[in-house]
């Protein structure tokens, strides 16, 4: 399928083009229409599958362009590896927008991190420890955030950050909010998370 049959608009195919995408791969397909149509999703999918695009390319249409100070859209995911993954594939994908984002992450002061915040952000890319800290310095204001997106959630769960996503899940917003789930197994524990997490979620799986 090419990108072109999606609802992505002129700055998001360029921008797809030249990262080299020619067809949407199968969790891309499957997972566009549904994230783009808001509703709640689960996606089984492992790395190297194109997952990131997966949930990254709706987000975008979502956002459409800069506004306001405050994030709408908050990523969370287990390692500063892969949050700076996800953030340099924002970057590629986002290039003809003007959407802000960063990635925040632990092993380094947050000093940097928090005047990244204190700029304006649209999309914010974390790891929950972080996010956690970050947010209890009275830094990061979340009443705008509408979509959130686990990523890699059972490797978020075997490293123990349940407590800290629970927890960031009592601050945020619930009301209107979108909830994407990603997850490379999907194990009961997983299965559980995501009755405590999505709302009528659609399953998608490769
Ligand atoms: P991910 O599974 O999200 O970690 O993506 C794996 C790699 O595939 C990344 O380097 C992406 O840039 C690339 N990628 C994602 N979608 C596509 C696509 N439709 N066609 C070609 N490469 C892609």
């Amino acid at each position: 399928m090419k990108f072109e049959e999606f609802n992505l608009n002129r700055q998001l195919l360029n921008a797809i083009e030249e990262a080299g995408y020619t067809e949407a791969s199968p969790i891309q397909e499957q997972a566009i229409p549904l994230v783009d149509a808001g509703h709640d999703v689960l996606g089984i999918a492992q790395t190297g599958t194109g997952k990131t695009a997966a949930y990254v390319l709706p987000l975008l249409m979502k956002i459409k362009y800069a506004q306001g100070k405050h994030i709408r859209a908050l990523i969370l995911a287990p390692t500063r590896e892969l949050v700076m993954q996800i953030d340099a594939a924002i970057s590629e994908l986002a290039k003809y927008t003007d959407i802000r984002h960063t990635a925040i992450y632990g092993g380094l002061g947050p000093k940097t991190q928090i005047e990244n915040i204190q700029k304006g952000l649209d999309i914010l890319v974390a790891t929950p420890g972080r996010f956690m800290d970050i947010y209890l310095k009275g830094e990061i204001v979340v009443k705008e955030l509408k979509t959130l997106v686990l990523d890699e959630a059972d490797k978020m769960m075997d490293m123990g950050f349940m407590p800290q996503i629970r927890k960031i899940l009592e601050v945020i917003p619930s009301k209107k909010r979108q909830n994407l789930l990603f997850s490379a197994t999907f194990p009961e524990k997983v299965e559980k998370l995501s009755y405590e997490f999505l709302e009528f979620p659609l399953k998608v799986e490769v």
